[in-house]
């Protein structure tokens, strides 16, 4: 049985304000949280929790990472925005910095990671008409099944996920999906000439953590280039040391033509987001063909400096990779019944459960929640467990015994 489980008074009250007043858009956990540290989370009664989501990757660094907090502090007090109307003294010391640190030529700087992913689209069709030659309106990209990109209504068009389409078409055309982790899917699609590029996370992080088979990245890339189309990674949410190495494509030494990076940019202080590509690419976009309010101001450009440093001053691509195997073998030592896979790479990870009760995934979080560690389901059956990157191997094993314990309350 899940432990007795009671909502305080006062956290009711954030629960009511959020059900009335907010669109009914998500199904968070009813949990209520005030203050952040690290790998520590505390709700409004001031109960601590362990982060297992943290914030979708975007808080690889740690909550409230001290260097972070202060840049964002510092960089606050003197300038925060001045619209790419004007130039700003930190912008072209981020691009400098951002690019060395990628090895690409220019970086575009967006906001949220699906203007990022849009922004990729939008270069991609630019290099296909304006370089490689494709005949107009007759560009097409390649997409994989099970995707998550995004929720603007062009990313949708290309989604298998009948909750993030059903009742918003019409969708907009130039798109072909395939599977993933399917290189003879590819290299058919590829046949056709007009396509210009292949979009694809190199793990498919709001599908379950699909990790795809080793080489799959790398002949890939290669069928891209022989075919002369732009490999396009998404890397919001498994890049920046998450998987284990600073991008997952590096794990089989891939060079996307077009990064696309957000979420941990900010170390989830800010929503910043980039494009990385090398000149053929970039310099396709002219002035007033893309842009954003936003993008690339001097606070975002500060944080992004200051979020970058501390993965790499901290080794916490390192550090990933030996916790994510402690962790994986920490579950996978459990031997659960209720539990069929454990799989992942670095500290991006997912358990799937089989239980008769098809609400046990998310019954496995409330007793989880109760024993103080904070995940979600994902897709039903799946549960991401994701931690920030700082996390100890005293703190994995501590909660590997919270799952343990979580897995016994709620199924016997
Ligand atoms: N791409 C991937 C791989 C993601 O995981 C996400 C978010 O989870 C996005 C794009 C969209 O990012 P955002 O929610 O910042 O728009």
């Amino acid at each position: 049985m899940i432990p007795s489980f009671t909502i305080s008074k006062k956290s009711q009250h954030y629960l009511a304000l959020e059900e009335q007043y907010g669109a009914h858009n998500y199904h968070p956990l009813p949990v209520v949280l005030d203050r952040g540290e690290g790998v520590y989370l505390w709700d409004v009664d001031g109960k601590r929790y362990y982060d297992f989501l943290s914030g979708y990757s975007a808080v690889n660094q740690g909550h409230c990472h001290p260097r972070i907090i202060a840049t964002l502090i510092e960089q606050a007090q003197k300038l925060t925005l001045t619209s790419r109307a004007f130039y700003n003294d930190l912008l072209g010391e981020y691009a400098k910095y951002i690019t060395d640190y990628f090895g690409y030529d220019k970086v575009l700087p967006m906001n949220t990671g699906v203007e990022a992913v849009e922004t990729a689209l939008k270069l991609c069709r630019h290099w296909a008409y304006l370089i490689k030659g494709i005949p107009e309106n007759k560009a097409k990209i390649i997409v994989c099944a099970n995707n998550f990109h995004g929720r603007t209504l062009n990313v949708i068009s290309f989604s298998t996920d009948p909750t993030a389409r059903n009742d918003f078409g019409p969708f907009m055309p130039g798109y072909e999906v395939i599977p993933f982790n399917n290189l003879s899917a590819l290299e058919q699609a590829l046949q056709d000439k007009n396509v210009a590029g292949f979009l694809v996370e190199p793990i498919q992080g709001e599908a379950g953590v699909v990790v795809p088979e080793e080489g799959y990245l790398a002949k890939a890339k290669q069928y891209c280039q022989d075919a002369n189309v732009l490999f396009i990674a998404d890397e919001i949410q498994t890049g920046l040391a998450r998987t284990g190495k600073m991008l997952a494509c590096d794990h089989e030494s891939v060079r996307p033509d077009i990064l696309i990076l957000g979420k941990a940019l900010s170390g989830g202080t800010l929503p910043i987001s980039a494009v990385l590509a090398d000149d053929e690419i970039m310099l396709t976009i002219k002035p007033g063909e893309h842009g954003s309010t936003y993008g690339g101001n001097p606070l975002a450009c500060k944080v992004a400096i200051t979020s970058l440093q501390v993965l790499k001053d901290e080794n916490m691509a390192e550090h990933a990779a030996e916790m994510g195997i402690l962790l994986r073998l920490g579950l996978q030592d459990l031997h659960s019944p209720y539990i069929t896979t454990v799989r992942g790479k670095g500290l991006l990870n997912a358990i799937i459960i089989q239980h008769k009760n098809p609400e046990a995934a998310w019954d496995l979080c409330l007793a989880l929640k109760e024993n103080g560690l904070l995940a979600k389901p994902t897709h039903g059956d799946k549960i991401r467990f994701a931690p920030p990157l700082p996390i100890t191997s005293g703190q994995v094993a501590d909660c590997v015994e919270i799952i343990k314990r979580s897995l016994e309350q709620a199924f016997s």
